[in-house]
């Protein structure tokens, strides 16, 4: 299909561009900033969140360069003010199908319609559920997948964190800005974020556990009044009155929108390896859509560096101004 065939879903002009990038977090950023600084002037497309999970973080003390630590906001804006220094564009805008059978890619998104020769896939990972009762009902109304965005409604209140992770323990140490107690509910006897974080919470008065257990139902009227929760081992059940639960068991790669074209492995994340890229020449992933095991800012942001430059090479080596059939 050439330039000229491409259908628009609406009155814009379908946009050429070299690169284009889905996601806006330390991944697609540092794609970007990689991209624009070989004149390719990249397209990032934001998705929902600008700046993705780490711009709900309040503090982030282990991305180097910040000794006192750095505010996620405010690192997600130096990655932008950063790559558009060099020429990449920011577009507050999302993918919603995409066609990567033959090059140039066609993407839709809710605004517009891109033809890309490159493709970097940055689009992060979204919080898991708990999946039980009350929870979607409540959610919005006491129940919170993010302390920094909602913390400060939970002023003087008790509230309820679910999960044992650095996720957890973190935004709990968080919420003891607001709330007058936190009751850590873990389904393990032990922990798995970092030692440092762990110590914080162990010494916190106002943190308290409630270990091998879980939620099985968030009640109220109108809004969250308590849990109901089962221990695992003796499967005594019991109840916790609470104003909130703030809910961190992890993450799912956002990846749905490839599922039909690029080959993800069996919890969706997509497959690739140290190069990046992934079964369909010219696309690349960065970032937690393709990384299942180390999630942080400092390997994603260096994820985003290797993709840029694995895709600057590949335009270098090919005529990417004809429609080319893309061979798996
Ligand atoms: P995570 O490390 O996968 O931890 C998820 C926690 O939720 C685990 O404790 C897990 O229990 C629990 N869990 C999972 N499913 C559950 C369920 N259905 N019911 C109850 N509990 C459940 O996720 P995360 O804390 O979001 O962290 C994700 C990644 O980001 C990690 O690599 C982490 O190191 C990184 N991260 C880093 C920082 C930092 O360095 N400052 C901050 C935040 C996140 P089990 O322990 O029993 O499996």
């Amino acid at each position: 299909m050439t330039l000229s065939e491409v259908p628009s879903n609406s009155s814009e002009q379908v946009k050429k561009v070299k690169v284009l990038i889905l996601g806006s977090g330390p991944a697609g950023l540092s794609a970007a900033l990689y991209t624009a600084r070989a004149n390719l002037e990249p397209v990032v497309l934001t998705g929902m969140d600008l700046g993705g999970q780490v711009s709900l973080t309040n503090t982030i003390e282990n991305y180097p360069g910040f000794p006192e630590g750095v505010g996620g906001q405010e690192l997600v804006d130096l990655f932008q003010k950063q790559a558009e220094r060099f020429g990449a564009s920011v577009e507050y805008d999302t993918a919603t199908e995409v066609e990567l059978s033959e090059r140039p890619f066609k993407i839709k998104t809710y605004n517009s319609e891109y033809l890309a020769d490159v493709l970097i896939i940055s689009t992060g990972a979204q919080p898991n559920h708990l999946n039980v009762p009350g929870e979607k009902e409540f959610t919005g109304r006491g129940v919170s997948y993010c302390a920094t965005c909602d913390g400060w409604f939970f002023k003087d209140k008790n509230v309820v964190v679910v999960g044992g992770g650095d996720s957890a323990i973190e935004e709990s140490l968080f919420l003891t800005r607001y709330a007058k107690n936190i009751n850590i509910v873990h389904r393990r006897d032990s922990l798995r974020a970092g030692v440092i974080l762990q110590q914080r919470a162990f010494n916190h008065p106002k943190i308290q556990f409630t270990w091998d257990s879980v939620i099985t139902e968030i009640t109220g009227e109108g809004k969250v009044e308590k849990v109901n929760i089962q221990n695992v081992n003796t499967g005594e059940t019991s109840e916790i009155p609470t104003d909130g639960v703030f809910i961190f068991i992890g993450h799912k790669p956002s990846t749905q929108l490839f599922a039909d074209s690029i080959d993800l492995d069996e919890n969706g994340y997509i497959k690739t390896g140290l190069s990046l890229s992934t079964n369909v020449p010219g696309v690349y992933v960065s970032g937690e859509a393709g990384d299942p095991t180390y999630r942080q800012v400092i390997t994603s942001a260096g994820m985003g560096a290797a993709a840029a430059m694995q895709a600057i090479r590949f335009l270098e080596s090919q005529e990417v101004d004809q429609t080319v059939p893309v061979t798996t």
